[in-house]
Order: C-alpha cells, then structure tokens, then sequence
C-alpha cells in the first residue's frame, strides 16, 4: 500500500536495510466480530513541549484541525514535539499522529520515553491519520516524540487508542514448501523451523570466513555459544566479480557448518555484468554503480541482458548444486531489500523484479531441480510481493541505530505478517543490534529468527577478535543467547532423522 523509500549510505559492510514494508493484505478467512478502539487520550500538539525549530504556527493557514492549531518546524535533525501522556493501564496501543504533508511522502520517528519504536508515514496535505501500530506502554506516564526524519509535516495532534489483539493463527503456519518436491532434508529442516515458530527464536549471524570466522568467535567467547544459523552470501561467486580476480570458499564454510549441526542461510549481492558497471567493479550491486536497466530486460527491450542475467544465475546455480550433491538445505534469499531501491534489482520498480524472482525461481526450481532451498522473500513492501506460491518465509532487514532492543514489532513484524495471504512465517534476515527476547515474546513480534550482519555489530574493525559493543553491549548478548526461547546450535536437533510433519510428506 505504501512504500518506504529510504536513502542509506554506501558499503558492503553497512547493508542498512532499514525497510518497513505498509501491507494492506488481510491475511485468514474466518470471519470475525470488527474489532473497535478505544481512544483513552488526545493531545494537542500545540500544547506539546517543542525542541529546536518546531513551534506552534500563530497563523493557521491549513484546515481542519484540532484545538487551537498546530505545530511546524520539523527541518533539523533535533526538531522534535514531545507530547506528555498518561496510561491507565498496561497494553498495546496505535498511535495516531495526526497530520499534513508539507508535500509528498514524509517520513519521522517516533520516540517513547526515547526509545524509537518505528516511523510513521504521511502523504496527504491535509490533516489525515498517521498512526503506529501495536506500541507497548505500561501504566503511568510517558514521554511520546515525534521527531524530524524527512521532516516538513504539519502535527495537529495525538490520540491514543486501544490497539486490536494479535490473532495467535498468525503463529500457526501450516503453508507447504513453495517448490512440492524439496528433498527429504529440506522438508525436515522445513518442518523444524514450522515446529518452533511462535515460541522459539533461531539465533544467527553473518560471517563470511565461516563458523571459525571472528564473528562466531567472539559470540562464543562472550556467551559460550554458538549460533544455530551461518550467514552467508554468493557475492564473491558472480561472474562479473569473478572476472576481476574474486574467488569465495563460503560454499565449503555452509557443507562444514551444516556438517556440525547447523543451518545456513544465504544471500547473494548479484554484482550486475561486467556490461552494466559504471563505477568501482566492486559495488556494481548498488544501482548507482551500474546502469542496468531491469525494467527493459524484463520487458524485452534487451535481450543481452537478459541473457546475461541468465548467465549469472547458471554461475549461482552451480553452487547451489554442489550444496544440494552435499546434501545441505538453503535458506535462500535472493534479491533482497528490492523495496528499498538501493540494489539495482529493486531500481525499476516491483513489476520487473517480481518477473525476475519468479524466473530465478522457475529457473532454480524447474530447471536445474534444486531441491534444497527454502525461499525467503526478502522485497520488504507488500507491492513487491511475487505471490504465496514462490514464497516460504518472509522476512526483513532492520537497522534500528546503536543499542536498540525493542522487538521492532510495530512497523516491521507486524507488516510482514500481512504481506502475503496465507500465512507464512516472518524472519529478521539482517539486524545491526539483536532485540531482547523477553520484549519480542512480550509484544508477540515472534520473528523465527535473526542474522546479525557482520563486522562492526559484533566484532570490532581490524584482524583482532573483539567483541564490539557498540550496537549490542555484552551483557545483552549474553542475556540473548542464554534465553530460554533462544535456539543455538546446541540445541538444533539431528535434522538426520527429523520428522517430516504430515502437510509436507
Ligand atoms: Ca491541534
């Protein structure tokens, strides 16, 4: 329904996915009694406490508001209107900023007592509904911000209502793997994570050297455990990297991790042909290093793209084999982030990347036979979504800031699970800080896993084997990986001989 657009900084180690997808799909078929907030406050903007430019406007030019105006002045990067408010009762509840566009599509931050929860959106030039979904707040008082993002709104005031419960079905997957002859391993492993979905969380983190790679390790250290899930990416594997001298061992890390116990998920920044670069070789998967055009190759008006797209993904395509000849099952995400516009497969809009996720995956799937992959759909905004039958596992990508713990619940968990229309189970691929369970498991934002990306959010910069604290401190990580609703790969089971649950046998 809504796309977030958002312009992130360049660099391989900063994949900042900060994507919330706004899904308007209803998801079940079982009708049932509406559901009708409460409004237990309002509060004028105009009596809110103000911090840099923002100020109430003495001269109301626009209509339709609330009390005795509205405030402005959301252009620098401190500018915030902070509302007091008080809650009779601990519970959920939507957050209603109601405001106007200065024009176009804005987006700002919302703050409790601050702490970000999320972002809210608004579009229209008069005064509309903007509201965050399903915040967390407990009985007594509260400071709610609204702080300069994109800026230039109008704010007329806060309500706060009731948020509608969480329908448990939603944790209830049942859906069937999106490829019907997926190996014997596959649907095991597939069945596992069906089995703890809604009550577990699978930890996991990237690391491009493997389970001895310093990300593994200094987790280890820190916690003694070791994550269930190896993140892992076919990057250096694309023919046009591969021309420049590239070469990748993580097909050899994801058969030894596996071998040990664990599961693999992998990603692939699909640097564009050698044709397409138009800058540094390196970055030619960020679309401002390429000119590849995706919506004429899709459409027929370059059919040596077309083929040359053809061509990366047989390169792909031989890997994959060789990790399905050694028996390991893929979490497989390709082209991921599409919604955000960054990478140039998400640069021509959801039409033509959707075309090229159902060709990667008829080509993969029917073509070659792989066998061995569970897809994760990673397009992070509903318009992109290809359909529930080429689709296993939704999930997102979420780069909060520095020591942010909350669950992410309300604009991204909440979100995925109404992407598609039936249900399916939600991941958060990629997280700079990990969140703290015990508020996941508080605000139903049961993401059946997470893949920390690596360098910096979790080990310091150079060659030495640190631990960096500086988006999840120490005692967080601990308190993360001992959790009791928290997988490691100490607790994954033989998937040798685990049971294949009924819908997929
Ligand atoms: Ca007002």
């Amino acid at each position: 329904m809504r796309k977030n657009k958002r312009v992130l900084s360049v660099g391989l180690a900063a994949m900042l996915g900060v994507c919330a997808a706004g899904c308007a799909i209803s998801n079940g078929d079982a009708p049932k009694d509406p559901f009708v907030p409460e409004t237990v406050g309002s509060y004028e903007a105009e009596e809110a406490a103000f911090t840099g430019n923002v100020a109430a406007v003495t001269n109301p030019g626009l209509e339709g508001f609330s009390g005795t105006g509205y405030v402005e002045g959301f252009r620098d990067d401190e500018d915030t209107c902070t509302f007091l408010v008080s809650i009779a009762e601990d519970g959920f509840y939507d957050l209603n900023f109601v405001s106007a566009s200065n024009g176009g599509e804005k987006h700002n931050y919302v703050a409790v007592d601050g702490e970000q929860m999320g972002t809210v959106f608004i579009e229209e030039t008069g005064f509309t509904d903007s509201v965050l979904n399903r915040v967390y707040l407990a009985a007594g008082e509260h400071e709610i911000s609204l702080k300069k993002y994109w800026g230039y709104i109008s704010l007329d005031r806060l309500e706060i209502l009731t948020s509608e419960p969480i329908d448990e079905a939603i944790y209830q997957v049942t859906a069937g793997l999106s490829n019907p002859n997926a190996s014997e391993e596959t649907k095991r492993l597939y069945s596992y994570l069906l089995d703890i979905y809604g009550e577990k969380f699978l930890s996991g983190q990237n690391c491009d050297t493997g389970q001895y790679g310093k990300e593994f390790q200094v987790i280890k250290e820190a916690t003694g455990k070791t994550p269930a899930v190896l993140g892992l990416d076919f990057i250096e594997y694309t023919p046009s990297r591969v021309e420049n001298g590239s070469s990748s061992k993580a097909v050899e890390y994801a058969i030894n991790f596996w071998e040990c116990g664990g599961i693999v998920t992998f990603c692939w920044h699909w640097n564009a042909p050698s044709k397409y670069l138009t800058g540094q070789w390196y970055s030619g998967f960020y679309k401002e290093y390429t000119n590849i055009d995706l919506a004429k190759i899709m459409n027929g008006e370059d059919q040596e793209g077309y083929e040359l797209l053809l061509a990366d993904i047989d390169a792909i395509a031989v890997q994959l084999q060789r990790l399905e000849d050694a028996g390991v099952p893929i979490l497989w995400r390709p082209l991921h982030e599409a919604g955000g516009g960054w990478f140039w497969w998400g640069a021509s809009g959801p039409e033509a990347y959707k075309q090229l996720y159902i060709l990667m995956h008829d080509k993969l799937t029917n073509e070659y036979g792989l066998d061995n992959l569970i897809w994760i759909w990673n397009g992070q905004d509903a318009e992109w979504y290809p359909g529930d039958e080429y689709v296993d596992i939704i999930s997102e990508d979420i780069y909060p800031g520095e020591r942010v713990y909350t669950s992410q619940a309300a604009s991204y968990f909440n979100a995925a699970t109404n992407c598609s229309t039936e249900y399916k189970m939600v991941y958060m691929s990629e997280n700079g800080c990990l969140f703290d369970p015990d508020l996941a498991l508080r605000d139903g934002a049961m993401w059946g896993m997470w893949c920390t990306w690596g360098g910096e959010f979790v080990a310091q910069n150079g060659a030495f084997f640190n631990l960096s604290e500086q988006y999840t401190e120490e005692s967080m990580m601990k308190h993360v990986y001992e959790h009791e609703a928290v997988i490691t790969l100490d607790d994954l089971p033989d998937f040798s001989t685990y049971e294949i649950r009924k819908e997929l046998k």
